[in-house]
């Protein structure tokens, strides 16, 4: 009989041999309960033995490993801060190396005289001498094996990496075969090995190929058992709502068209043609939307909410920030100035004025009742707003299309709320912040994708400096001066600080204040912040708009949406303590009109990360590239972090290399999911799915 998961999962890793009081709480520690977490618990890397060289025959310069036996142990202890340094020499019989340890001071008890270890680095040369500083030690248990697993432990951890190989060994033979949740023609066309010998290589390799296939075949499976929950939520979605065939190329829509003082891009035609294929058709759409800041993403939006309108239901449209709702507000009202919605087949009604009303938390009670009556009887079209729309008062006589603005900021929690106002109206969630290919089918794979991937006409790119030193940033402030002596505006963002809302707005009134009495002295300038009240706010911006004002200084309140093209100069000040997906949105801001826009980061950066970020910053204003380059400083946890579901099941799968197996995963969902059975007719996987995938609405996949 084979073994499943689950089954591993209900059997505590105490019940092991080698595994006594002490070694349980040191398992304990490191997260490890049951079996299974043992057994999931991954090499981190492998130390290849049959790269293993002589020291005799070491090349400076490069990374080599020894298996060697400590000769003499040295503590040397810190001058000032710090821990001091263990200094070793070890011997393999061709030679010796000294090796180096800093801030490592408990290396003087693990490495004794006699003892025998991998030391694994980069050797150089030091006072004549060949070393490694900080090599990688692995303590050599089992001298056979050829390819040595090293586990993730903490740095105390009170079970070494050889400890956990025994314990592992032993569970892997007394758990035997595993239940194998891929069917073996899939296993066969993939070419994937199966989860017996998976699990056994690759925790106890034969060979670095033999890893490679263990690795492939266990990470597709973390990717399967997401994609299934995905793709099922996605086919749920289609199956079970009935979706409205909403009204598409109406009089109205094409007046709108019309009166564009431009012509759409193509990338616009092309995704308002995809959008329109889904509005038509009999199933709800949920359709991602991703467009850099500035390809023109609002007419699309706005597109979509009059097909709603045509048919004689309700559009409305989220965003993540009041001043963003006001903006939007703002524009979609000029853009669609006196359109008038015909009458409903009837002759009791007659043709009427487009009706959009604005709703954001800050709406006084009057307004609130009379915008919510509106709502629930049919009157208002289009409503704008943020999150207030989601309160439970607010009610839709028929909302038939649903728009999110800037998806990263809302939850998909959100998402369903919105969606719940209406009988499973149309939802379009559009977002700014580009994410890799792989990460958008992984994180929003239960949404269909469209890209607007062209720019409208006439944008000149930014120029972006990274201005370090002082004399750049006096560049910086002039730059915005010689701007608006030319009749242009400025935005200068302030310092990010962690904290509350109060503690920011403090930082920002200081920042503007040096800047009024310093730098910018004698220009037309006004404050943006978190607290400043929404009107103040609404006329701070109408003055920004209207040319009335030459600089801005704000928070990140101005991060998405704010669109005034005569804005050519953005100074941000600290830069390095914004993340890139933020910097990129800031930046944003500019470049919207004709002329040349610049955008500087002022201030150095402590961190290596900071380098990467600001560098990249300088490098490219491609929104793509730079989620690419996100995705690699920080890792998974970019794209998960709105949507933690599933996340602590990757523990193989990458979302920046496994492109190929995302594919992959992705494809043999859809082909499980799509097949007469359902996952039902794959008790095994849909068992795993339930465990390990952490999703409290995967609970619909067990109900047939
Ligand atoms: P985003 O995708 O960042 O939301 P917006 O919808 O705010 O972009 O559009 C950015 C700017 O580009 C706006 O000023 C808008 O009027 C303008 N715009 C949109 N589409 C076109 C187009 N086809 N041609 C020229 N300008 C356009
Ligand atoms: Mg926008």
């Amino acid at each position: 009989m084979s073994r499943t998961l689950a089954k591993l999962n209900e059997l505590d890793v105490g019940i092991l041999n080698g595994v006594g009081p002490k070694k349980l709480e040191a398992l304990h520690a490191l997260e490890i309960e049951t079996v299974l977490d043992l057994l999931m618990h991954y090499p981190r890397r492998y130390i290849d033995r049959t790269e293993q060289r002589a020291i005799r025959d070491l090349v400076i310069g490069e990374e080599a490993m020894v298996l060697a036996t400590v000769k003499r142990v040295r503590l040397v202890p810190a001058r000032n801060r710090g821990r001091g340094r263990v200094e070793i020499d070890v011997f393999d019989g061709s030679s010796y190396l000294a090796c180096t340890f800093f801030n490592q001071p408990w290396r003087a008890k693990q490495l004794t005289a006699g003892t025998e270890a991998v030391f694994f680095g980069k050797v150089d040369m030091y006072r004549g001498k060949r070393q490694m500083a900080n090599p990688v030690v692995d303590l050599v248990g089992d001298k056979t094996g050829k390819i040595v697993p090293v586990y993730p432990q903490s740095e105390k951890a009170a079970v070494s990496t050889w400890e956990l190989g025994e314990f592992i060994a032993e569970a892997l033979e007394r758990a035997g075969q595993f239940a194998d949740p891929l069917p073996e023609n899939v296993r066969d066309e993939l070419d994937m090995v199966d989860r017996t010998w998976a699990m056994q290589q690759i925790h106890a390799p034969e060979s670095m190929g033999a890893k490679s296939a263990a690795r492939k075949r266990l990470a597709f499976d973390e990717l399967l058992r997401l994609q299934a929950v995905l793709v099922a939520r996605k086919r749920r979605h289609e199956s079970e709502a009935k979706g409205i065939r909403h009204v598409i190329n109406s009089e109205l829509v094409n007046t709108f068209h019309a009166r564009l003082p431009f012509p759409l891009t193509g990338a616009q035609q092309r995704v308002i043609a995809e959008i329109n294929e889904f509005l038509a058709g009999p199933h709800p759409m949920h359709l991602l939307l991703q467009g850099d800041v500035g390809s023109g993403k609002t007419i699309v939006a706005v597109t979509a909410l009059l097909a709603a309108v045509a048919g004689g239901y309700q559009g409305a449209l989220m965003a993540p920030t009041e001043v963003l709702a006001e903006q939007h507000a703002l524009g979609v009202r000029a853009l669609l100035n006196d359109l008038v919605v015909p009458s409903q087949g009837g002759t009791l009604f007659e043709d009427r004025p487009l009706r959009v009303e604005l709703l954001t938390g800050r709406a006084t009670g009057t307004e609130r009742k009379a915008i919510g009556a509106g709502l629930a009887n049919g009157e208002v079209d289009i409503v704008i707003g943020t999150h207030a729309l989601l309160t439970e008062s607010v009610e839709f006589a028929h909302l038939g299309v649903a728009v999110i603005d800037e998806q990263h900021r809302f939850g998909v929690e959100q998402r369903a709320a919105l969606r719940g106002k209406g009988d499973d109206p149309d939802v379009l969630v559009m977002t700014a912040t580009p994410i890799p290919r792989t990460a958008a089918m992984t994180v929003y794979g239960d949404l269909d994708v469209a890209v607007l991937d062209e720019m409208p006409p006439g944008r000149t790119p930014i120029v972006t400096t990274w201005a370090r030193g002082e004399l750049e940033e006096q560049a910086a402030w002039s730059a915005v001066r010689d701007e608006v002596a030319a009749g242009r505006q400025a935005y200068v963002v302030c310092p990010l600080i962690e904290g509350s809302e109060k503690i920011q707005a403090a930082s920002a009134v200081e920042t503007f204040e040096e800047l009024s009495a310093g730098h910018l002295q004698g220009l037309r300038m006004a404050l943006m912040h978190g607290q400043v009240p929404a009107k103040e706010r609404e006329a701070i911006m109408t003055a920004f708009r209207a040319g009335d004002i030459d600089v801005l200084v704000a928070t990140t309140v101005i991060e998405v949406g704010v669109d005034v093209p005569n804005a050519t100069v953005m100074v941000i000040v600290n830069a390095d303590r914004f993340g890139l997906a933020q910097l990129h949105q800031l930046r944003g801001r500019v470049g919207r009109g004709a002329a040349a826009s610049r955008c500087y980061l002022l201030g150095e950066t402590a961190t290596p990360e900071g380098e990467e970020r600001l560098a990249a910053m300088v490098r490219t204003t491609d929104g793509f590239d730079l989620a690419e380059v996100d995705l690699g400083i920080r890792g998974e946890g970019t794209v998960m972090g709105t949507r933690q579901k599933g996340r602590n099941d990757l523990k193989l799968a990458s979302l920046r290399t496994d492109l190929a197996l995302v594919v992959a995963a992705r494809q043999v969902a859809f082909r499980l999911v799509d097949a007469e059975e359902g996952l039902a007719g794959h008790p095994i996987l849909q068992d795993e799915v339930r465990l390990l995938v952490d999703d409290d609405e995967a609970e619909f996949l067990f109900k047939s």
